[in-house]
């Protein structure tokens, strides 16, 4: 049985792993065959850095986080699942008893165990053990690749719930990559009336005005905020989804607010950002930050199932099992107008 391990910084090698023999079936547990895994930017990450921030890989990792499969066994107590159905799952698995978790909010569960974040193993391997109540069932209609889009996705409407969307809200959205063209999606099924989507790579640019009622704006040759400021009779707007990650445009969130605005920070800061609370203030900015996501997959899935919001234009490529150290060198080359890239694995 083959995985995709990340040995050490810039080392990946698809070997064997022992992995398999070590997890052991729980009552409440199904076994899933992998069928599709996508790459993160999380998963690139680890692989040319080695680490973020706390987490640091000090022995060997399988990578993967983002996937689809089939259920191939179940627990004794398990009622919801049965051999053959087509999942997705949940990657962060929280001590179900933890204070955090007790509240409802198990996503910052200090003891919250998430798969391809070291220590915790991913799944670009053949099979999983997980949790019944973090393993969920597919429509007919949802593909094994779509469904591998419902954990990024899930940020995106993660933070369309912290922000609040009212029908007609009009937003930003500060980068095009695959966070931030999920979240532009989920305001948009959300009830926002339009969303604007700023990068400075033009093919994303072109994709996400494809997606809806969204207005790339580029920010190599257009001013951000004067664009803003001008589409909307100099008021703003009434929420900011920070997901590209960067100091300087995380410094300016609230140029292109609107008084009483929203600001949510989702894109990973590997920098400290000193933003302007002056800005905050004279709008009574209400800030927000997420960290991953709770409670939303089943709701995710039925927006792909309804049609509500469509994630296949964001799948840019795909890669057999096989090729899957290439695939990540390609990744980590960040070629531009790639969204989402995912591996097949072997059925
Ligand atoms: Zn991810």
């Amino acid at each position: 049985m083959k995985a995709l391990v990340l040995e050490e910084k810039m080392k990946l090698s698809l070997r064997d792993f022992p992995i398999e023999r070590e997890e052991a079936m729980g009552p409440r547990d199904v076994r899933i065959k992998l069928h599709t895994v996508g790459i993160c930017g999380s998963d690139v990450h680890y692989y040319t850095h080695g680490g973020a921030g706390i987490f640091q890989v000090k022995a060997p990792m399988i990578l993967g986080h983002e996937a689809s499969g089939i259920v191939v066994e179940t627990g004794a107590e398990v009622t919801t699942l049965k051999a053959g159905d087509r999942v997705c799952m949940e990657p962060g698995i929280p001590d179900p008893n933890s204070r955090a978790t007790r509240l409802g909010m198990y996503n910052v569960d200090p003891a919250v165990r998430f798969w391809a974040t070291p220590p915790i193993h991913g799944v670009l391997r053949p099979t999983v053990v997980h949790p019944e109540n973090f393993t969920f069932k597919l429509p007919d209609n949802v593909s094994f690749a779509e469904a591998a889009m419902v954990e990024p996705l899930a940020v995106g409407v993660h933070a369309a719930t912290k922000a609040q969307v009212k029908p007609g809200d009009i937003a930003l959205v500060i980068g095009a990559g695959p966070i931030g063209l999920v979240t532009a999606l989920a305001a948009v099924a959300a009830g926002c009336a339009r969303v604007f989507v700023s990068d400075v790579d033009e093919t994303k640019l072109e994709l996400a005005a494809r997606l809806g009622p969204i207005t790339p704006v580029n920010v190599a040759k257009q001013d951000l905020t004067a664009e803003i400021l001008a589409a909307t009779d100099g008021w703003g707007v009434e929420i900011v989804f920070e997901c590209s990650g960067s100091p300087k445009a995380a410094a300016a969130v609230f140029d292109p607010l609107c008084p009483a605005g929203r600001v949510v920070f989702i894109g990973v800061q590997m920098h400290d950002i000193a933003y302007d609370v002056g800005k905050a203030m004279v709008r009574e900015a209400r800030v927000e930050h997420v960290f991953r996501y709770a409670h939303v997959f089943p709701r995710c899935v039925s927006m792909l199932s309804s049609g509500a919001i469509d994630v296949k234009p964001l799948i840019t490529r795909k890669f057999e099992f096989a090729d899957s150290v290439r695939a990540f060198e390609i990744a980590a080359s960040a070629p531009k107008g790639e969204v989402k890239m995912q591996i097949e694995l072997p059925q």
